[in-house]
């Protein structure tokens, strides 16, 4: 099916609740504009050099959201543009974007990335690091970012019933995080968890935001 075919079929297949990313990294131009013509107009790359080198070349009103881990020495490249930074893990990292953000006189979107899967390669946070981020004086000096909720990756595994579990407890930090820090915070809002493998788990898990690559552009070679 062509790309046009597959954002038509992820949105009305979608509960409204459930914001689509089509991951477009390493896809050509021609190819997320055929995506954004047929309506899709958020999408995400994971690398700075790629996302810096496409955004001049693509209307105005896409949403970047980068999704890939990110070097602080980097921020300064996408923070003129960038809507939401997806996998924020540490203070120093928020600081960072908060800096360069304040210098482009606006506010960036983060997900505080958490651990969920087994695999010891993937970044992210445990529920305790989370904490005490969002307790520290720096954070809450922090005036130009906007954390607007979790993101998550699952093992890379056939077995269902871990995927399940990892992402109901991405849900349950979530929620915990909710109550305990952002009650007041309408802007708390995204679960971002679920690629083209596991979204149909992630989704009965309670994502709000689904990350889609090869899915919607084909394998990435
Ligand atoms: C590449 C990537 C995706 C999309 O993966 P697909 O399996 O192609 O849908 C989602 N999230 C992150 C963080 C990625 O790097």
């Amino acid at each position: 099916m062509s790309v046009r075919e597959n954002i038509i079929n992820f949105k009305s297949q979608l509960p409204e609740s459930v914001k689509l990313v089509a991951v477009s990294k390493t896809k050509p131009n021609n190819l997320v504009m055929e995506a954004y013509d047929a309506g899709q107009r958020i999408f995400g790359e994971n690398k700075v050099q790629d996302l810096a080198a496409k955004q001049p070349e693509l209307p105005v009103d896409i949403k970047w959201h980068f999704i890939g881990h990110l070097q602080r020495n980097k921020v300064k490249f996408i923070a003129e543009f960038v809507d939401t930074i997806h996998a924020v893990d540490s203070l120093k990292l928020l600081k960072e974007i908060n800096k360069q953000a304040v210098n482009n006189n606006r506010t960036i979107n983060c997900l505080l990335q958490f651990h969920i899967a087994e695999e010891e390669s993937k970044f992210g946070l445990n529920m305790q690091e989370a904490e005490e981020l969002l307790k520290s004086d720096d954070f809450k000096a922090l005036q130009n970012i906007n954390i607007s909720g979790v993101m998550g990756m699952a093992t890379y595994t056939d077995n269902t019933e871990q995927v399940k579990k990892e992402f109901s407890n991405l849900k349950t930090y979530f929620n915990k995080l909710k109550s305990t820090y952002f009650s007041q915070q309408t802007a708390f809002v995204e679960i971002s968890m679920g690629m083209s493998g596991d979204y149909k788990l992630a989704i009965e898990e309670g994502s709000t935001m689904i990350r889609i690559g090869s899915s919607i552009f084909g394998a990435r070679i």
